[in-house]
């Protein structure tokens, strides 16, 4: 079938233009405003809409009061497509600090169906986030459950092999090292996060592997003074290293727009990676209360809040309005930001090959949206499973 009458967002320029999809694939970008005069099958006007290549989330744990950690198929389904109208077409559940039991329950629930689409997003892998992390960075994690690594909770986890693309730990841990480079070991992101390291502990680190850093900006450490000398936190170390690729909850609540655009000054655009980390308050009306493993949040009308008021208790987004939000409140050009939201979170995982964004022989996963950021359509391997 043919989309014609794009707006294409390209890796580099957004370009009116038109694409063909085969046998799941993209089979051909076309630049020109025309479609070719014979086309077999399938024609699709989009009258000048956004195509762009379906976002990649590293970072959810639920949508619609439902969350990773039930284990449950039917939680799964409506998550990934509650994901899937907002754009999303691959994603990676993300587990919370709790005991192993729940955490290997979660783990043996997702196994059979990695790589596969219930009907919304295609789920990649699991974000495994804590328990190994700084209870004292806990922020919405329960810290009754965070804990130092140890080979003996890691080695089962890490048995899951290639279904576990993401570990946030905290790198100021005992035994935090080798846990890193058993995770890269194991082809997954090493990513810091809930954590109080200072540069001191993120030097060993960095050396060990660590590749990313979790919702920067939100549960870690910034500068500190020691006497009359400063040292470095995770944030500071974050923005400096080019190894380090910087995850961002852009909903302008987790981090307000100064120092989103500080982010992205900081950073090459290849080095940043919008996330939602969605909860299960993505959905639901302002008010909702709801619990995350033991902790009691509440939606509000922009995020949600752990009901004691101390902190944020995940977004309440969909990556379509991480774009938005990222474009209309941070300044970052359209293609930029649809860059960070596809193509550098497929490379964190090792698979822009094979999708992220509008080129031929990747997956036909692609979203269709309008100027007011309406997501029009959605495609996943070159089906059509969204159309609003
Ligand atoms: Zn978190």
């Amino acid at each position: 079938m043919e989309i014609t009458n794009a707006r294409l967002i390209l890796p580099d320029a957004i370009e009116r233009g038109s694409l063909s999809i085969r046998h799941g694939r993209i089979q051909k970008v076309s630049k020109d405003a025309k479609p070719a005069a014979k086309s077999k099958g399938d024609r699709m006007d989009l009258r000048g809409g956004f195509l762009a290549p379906g976002f990649v989330d590293l970072h959810i744990h639920g949508a619609l009061g439902r969350d990773t950690m039930e284990a449950r198929l039917d939680a799964f389904r409506e998550i990934t497509d509650f994901h899937l109208k907002g754009g999303t077409t691959s994603l990676t559940l993300t587990t919370l600090s709790a005991s192993q039991q729940d955490i290997l329950t979660t783990l043996d629930a997702i196994a059979p169906i990695h790589n596969q689409s219930l009907g919304g997003s295609r789920i990649v892998g699991v974000h495994v986030e804590g328990p190994f992390i700084n209870k004292a960075r806990a922020g919405a994690q329960n810290p009754d459950y965070c804990r130092n690594p140890s080979a003996k909770e890691w080695g089962p986890i890490l048995k899951y092999g290639a279904l576990i693309t993401q570990m946030t730990l905290a790198p100021e841990l005992p035994r935090a090292n080798a846990l890193i480079k058993a995770l890269r070991k194991n082809g997954s992101i090493a990513s810091a996060g809930h954590t109080d390291a200072t540069e001191k502990e993120l030097f060993p680190a960095l050396k060990a592997g660590l590749n990313q850093s979790t919702h920067t900006f939100n549960a870690m450490s910034g500068l500190v003074k020691k006497g009359p000398y400063r040292m470095a936190g995770m944030l500071e170390f974050a923005l400096a290293y080019d190894d380090i690729s910087c995850e961002l909850i852009a909903d302008g609540q987790h981090v307000p727009p100064v120092l989103m655009r500080m982010l992205f000054n900081a950073k090459p655009r290849d080095q940043v990676v919008i996330i939602t980390d969605a909860t299960k308050g993505a959905g639901l009306k302002p008010g909702t209360k709801f619990e995350m493993y033991g902790i009691p949040a509440r939606v509000t009308k922009t995020t949600a809040e752990v009901v004691d008021g101390r902190g944020l208790a995940g977004s309440t987004l969909t990556m379509i309005r991480a774009v938005q939000t990222a474009v209309e409140q941070a300044e970052v050009p359209l293609v930029d930001a649809v860059y960070m939201a596809t193509l550098n979170p497929a490379r964190q995982l090792g698979r822009d090959a094979e999708f992220g964004s509008l080129e031929k022989g990747k997956r036909a996963d692609l979203v269709w949206f309008d100027n007011r950021y309406r997501v029009r359509g959605v495609w996943l391997d070159g089906e059509l499973r969204h159309l609003a």
